[in-house]
């Protein structure tokens, strides 16, 4: 480890000093771009709303409203107004037009692939799923199933895939999305892919990437129940564990987008294998494969080995309801090694939520009252309220939705970002 000495020196002068903050930063983020995300937030809103919610004269706000819809991004809409049916001119509200774009989000898991349709205003016109063997894939079969699924999908939501504007992948793994490559993934069976290029080259539309635990929480930070928070975590807990963050309204990466590895910070030294290589991971003591494993060894199930992971959690969970203290067993110290996972995100970062999502959360003995006493116990005692923590089983479809939501918001900046006359061009 290096040791550097401050340079005290060069400290202030002529070179200046305060962070260098670049010129579009999240404050200032140009004023088309925030009428059209205040617009897209509210639903419907009269012109005026728009220029008091954001503090500026009536008059920008025309002018820039005036563009938006001759691109046809947003629309006026005539509204009743309220208390007074039928009388007078019907007041004029400004929404997404929702024809303007459509996008597609897709969840690439273990079990299966899952993809949705929405329209520009986020509504879901279609959605399909293809089971899939369990195991890596090579990159092409991984794009001939995106290609298969894409296609489906379309042809149910009516459309081409030509009038899709973007494309949003979910991957589990390590993902790097601004330069979209997976760096490691379960579900594929190389490393180092740059697979938003390769789908781009294949399916001819604009693809964005992320990891999977990223997306729910943009679902959750889009649709639910993180819209009006500033800071929360989503936990999911799946074949592996992962984590969404989201700070100050926006999801935090990392500065090379590896963050947020919850399911890898270590809880054990030199403990269980993990399937990243290294030892005492907490998804090697919490995901589904690591459950299996001891309910294998534990209940003498050696001679279920070739049976698929799910069938074998589902025997383990029947055999908890039913009493077996083993099995009962299994459950409570994956939940022990969960309690110590989420206290750490409530000692670093002070979510105002905790939301533990995946399909897994059926299995409720990982939450039990046990699970979050002991969150509490671990967690640092400042006399104040711990997060509140909501389950939320919402399957693959949320996560789905979050591609979506990544397509949409990337499609969005695109188109907004760039001036109107180069873009005309
Ligand atoms: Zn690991």
């Amino acid at each position: 480890m290096a040791t550097k000495a401050p340079d005290i020196g060069t400290i202030g002068g002529h070179r200046g000093f305060g962070p260098l903050i670049p010129p579009l930063s999240e404050s200032l983020r140009p004023l088309r771009q925030q009428v059209f995300e205040k617009v897209r937030a509210s639903g419907l809103i009269p012109r005026v709303q728009v220029a008091k919610d954001l503090g500026v004269s009536p008059a920008s706000v025309t002018m820039l409203v005036s563009e938006l819809i001759e691109s046809g991004l947003i629309e006026e809409v005539s509204a009743p107004r309220d208390g007074d049916p039928g009388r007078g001119r019907p007041a004029v509200a400004l929404g997404v037009r929702a024809q303007a774009h459509f996008v597609a989000g897709m969840k690439l898991s273990d079990r299966e692939h899952i993809a949705v349709i929405v329209d520009f205003a986020g509504r879901l016109l279609a959605d399909d799923v293809i089971p899939r063997r369990p195991g890596p894939m090579a990159v092409g079969d991984i794009l001939d199933a995106v290609e298969t699924l894409l296609q489906r999908v379309c042809a149910k939501a009516g459309l081409a895939r030509g009038d899709l504007s973007g494309l949003g992948i979910g991957v589990p793994g390590f993902v790097d999305c601004a330069e979209g490559m997976v760096l490691w993934s379960s579900t594929l069976t190389e490393r180092m892919v740059p697979l938003a290029a390769a789908a781009q080259a294949r399916l001819g539309l604009p693809v964005f990437i992320d990891n999977d635990a990223n997306l729910v929480a943009l679902a959750e930070l889009w649709f639910g129940a993180g819209r009006s928070l500033s800071d929360f975590a989503v936990v999911t807990i799946e074949h592996g564990v992962g984590m969404g963050f989201v700070m100050n309204h926006r999801l935090y990466r990392g500065s090379q987008r590896l963050g947020m590895e919850l399911g890898h910070t270590k809880v054990q030294l030199d403990g269980a294998l993990c399937r990243c290589g290294q030892r005492g991971c907490l998804e090697a003591y919490v995901a589904d494969y690591a459950l299996a494993r001891e309910a294998t060894t534990a209940l003498n199930w050696g001679h279920k080995e070739g049976q698929s992971i799910g069938i074998l959690l589902e025997s383990l969970y029947e055999h908890a309801k039913a009493g077996n203290a083993t099995a009962r067993s299994i459950f409570r110290r994956a939940g022990r090694y969960l309690a110590v996972g989420l206290s750490n995100v409530v000692n670093l970062f002070d979510p105002a939520l905790i939301i533990l999502s995946g399909d897994r959360m059926r299995y409720d003995y990982l939450y039990a009252e046990e699970t979050l006493a002991e969150m509490v116990n671990l967690s640092i005692n400042t006399g104040r309220a711990p997060p509140p923590i909501e389950i939320h089983a919402w399957g693959d479809l949320l996560w789905a939705h979050g591609a979506a939501a990544l397509a949409l918001s990337s499609v969005t900046e695109r188109i907004l970002l760039i001036p109107k006359d180069i873009a005309a061009q």
